[in-house]
């Protein structure tokens, strides 16, 4: 991993990145970043939100373009689903987590994401990520479905040499030959990225595995693994769902999952540290 000049962990001495977005600390707290996978209206938006809120989320997140397998599918409400995203965030206070698709929307993206993410298509999308790198908003990059822990590095390293430190790294799942779940989520990536990189690493069980069922499990495993975090998808109706409907949790179902991180949470200081605090 020696052509990792800037992502690399390459002493203790250095330490690990701990990226500030409003009040949470990526890298120290464990953070919940949570929301519908997209921007479907304003009612849909805010009031999931307020739930999340509710339930304890650190962070909404929420698509304004999303990019869909069909050409035929919702493809996102662009400016008015940012502009909704700025609404929810005055009326929770949450920050917004927002993908970004296109290097020329970067600029005025950042006008209504406290955090731009970059989705698995476009983890390898080089001018995209040389844009961000260039923003003053912190990045979570998402690791590409067939991508070695090097390639996804290599990635970050795009976005840190052209002067961004503030990279988020999300496992979200990879293609295996499996087909009971919609991707593999390879917790393993988690203590793997903390071996070599000091960048802080999140963990998305709703598109890693696509199952509801599966959601707060692999959500208690990833903060068992070492995660800094996790981004789930939660919607106020997911009946109604315009896109991932069959992962989307409900605000129910998202209070019950934050009530048993809060459990696990004290058992991982203990192990970590004996005394409490993150490393
Ligand atoms: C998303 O988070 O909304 C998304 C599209 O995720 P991914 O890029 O991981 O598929
Ligand atoms: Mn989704």
């Amino acid at each position: 991993m020696n052509t990792l000049r800037l992502t690399s962990l390459n002493d203790e001495s250095t330490g690990r990145t701990v990226i500030t977005v409003g009040s949470v600390k990526v890298g120290e707290d464990f953070v919940v970043i949570a929301g519908p996978c997209s921007v479907e209206g304003e009612e849909q938006t805010i009031e999931t939100a307020r739930r999340v809120k509710e339930a304890g989320a650190n962070m909404l997140r929420g698509g304004a373009f999303k990019p869909r397998t069909s050409p035929y599918d919702f493809q996102g409400l662009g400016l008015e689903g940012l502009k909704i995203l700025e609404k929810a965030k005055r009326e929770t206070g949450l920050p917004v987590v927002t993908e970004v698709t296109d290097p020329r929307d970067v600029s005025w993206v950042c006008e209504y994401a406290d955090v731009l993410q970059i989705g698995t298509r476009n983890m390898q999308n080089f001018s995209l990520l040389k844009e961000v790198g260039k923003a003053n908003k912190p990045v979570l990059l998402k690791r590409g479905m067939y991508s070695t822990l090097k390639e996804w590095l290599n990635c970050a390293e795009y976005i840190l040499a052209e002067g961004n430190p503030d990279v988020i790294l999300c496992e979200r799942g990879i293609r295996t030959f499996e087909t009971y779940t919609r991707n593999t989520l390879d917790l393993s990536i988690v203590p793997s990225v903390k071996e070599v990189c000091h960048l802080p690493i999140i963990v998305d069980p709703s598109h890693g595995t696509g199952k509801l069922s599966l959601i707060e499990p692999m959500s208690l495993a990833a903060m068992a693994a070492g995660a800094d975090g996790v981004i789930v998808e939660v919607h106020c109706n997911p009946c109604d769902a315009l896109c991932d409907k069959d992962q989307a949790m409900s605000p129910e179902m998202f209070s019950g999952l934050m009530k048993k991180l809060q459990v696990l949470r004290p058992c991982m200081e203990e192990i970590n540290h004996g005394n409490g605090g993150r490393s």
